[in-house]
């Protein structure tokens, strides 16, 4: 696959792309937005890339679970996991959602009062 092929998320798992990784494992790479909606917002990225959810195949389940655990472990890391605090995970796909970036991904927002239901 040429450089050009590769999705913007490929680019900052192979550190090509600056980011600020918080979090990494076989499975997933999460790093800071660089646009953040919340005083914490992370990116939760597999490292297949899955152009978004719709798109995912039954081969791709273990994948797909690995994002969740990520992001449990992320909230722990973060100290936010506790009920009085917490955190939202959306998966945005098409253009009624705002998706943009086509490599799938779970924002983790979290750090002040989310509304619901989300705008
Ligand atoms: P979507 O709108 O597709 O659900 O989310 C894509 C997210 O990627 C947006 O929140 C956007 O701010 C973020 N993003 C776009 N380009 C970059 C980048 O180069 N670095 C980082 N860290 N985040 C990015």
């Amino acid at each position: 696959m040429s450089t050009t092929d590769r999705t913007l998320f490929e680019k900052i798992h192979a550190r090509e792309i600056p980011a600020d990784i918080v979090y990494e494992d076989d499975w997933c790479v999460a790093f800071r937005d660089i646009h953040p909606q919340a005083p914490v917002h992370i990116l939760i990225t597999p490292r297949k890339p899955i152009p978004r959810v719709g798109e995912a195949v039954a081969d791709d389940q273990a994948q797909l679970g690995a994002l969740l655990l990520a992001a449990g472990k992320i909230a722990d890391q973060l100290g936010i996991s506790a009920r009085d605090k917490g955190f939202r995970l959306v998966v945005n796909q098409g253009a009624d959602a705002g998706e943009t970036v086509p490599h799938l991904h779970v924002h983790l927002l979290a750090g002040r009062a989310l509304a619901w239901p989300p705008g």
